[in-house]
């Protein structure tokens, strides 16, 4: 897999917003914020896309979630809710292959759109 940006947010080689980190997850603000609370939740580990997730990598996917958790509840959004979503290559709209998780929220969002 070749090196994305977010690698080099690993790094520490570009600034990011980091608002949570441990052993195997980071967490940014995205640059380009859809809502209020817009954030990237990340494994350090370089796995390309969704279908690149290996059975042994499982555990790490689901501590992803646990980072959703957190931060949403850092940010004061758990409580109204918000929106946890994944793209995948290009009908997915994927633009940065490293697997990563938008955790959107702080307003209330409109339905899924297609
Ligand atoms: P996706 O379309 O799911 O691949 O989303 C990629 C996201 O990364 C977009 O929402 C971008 O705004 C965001 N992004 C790209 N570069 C950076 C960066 N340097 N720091 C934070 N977010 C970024």
């Amino acid at each position: 897999m070749s090196e994305t940006i977010f690698s080099k947010i690993i790094k520490r080689e570009i600034p990011a917003d980091i608002v949570y980190e441990n052993e195997e997850v980071l967490a940014f603000r995205d640059i380009s914020p859809k809502a209020p609370v817009h954030v990237l939740i990340i494994p350090k580990t370089e796995i390309a896309t969704v279908n690149d997730i290996q059975p042994e990598q499982a555990e790490l996917v689901g501590k992803l979630f646990l980072a959703a958790q957190h931060i949403a509840k850092q940010e004061g959004i758990a409580e109204d809710g918000y929106r946890l979503m994944i793209n995948c290559n290009q009908h997915g709209c994927q633009e940065v292959f490293h697997l990563h998780m938008h955790l959107i929220g702080g307003r209330q969002l409109r339905g899924m759109s297609t």
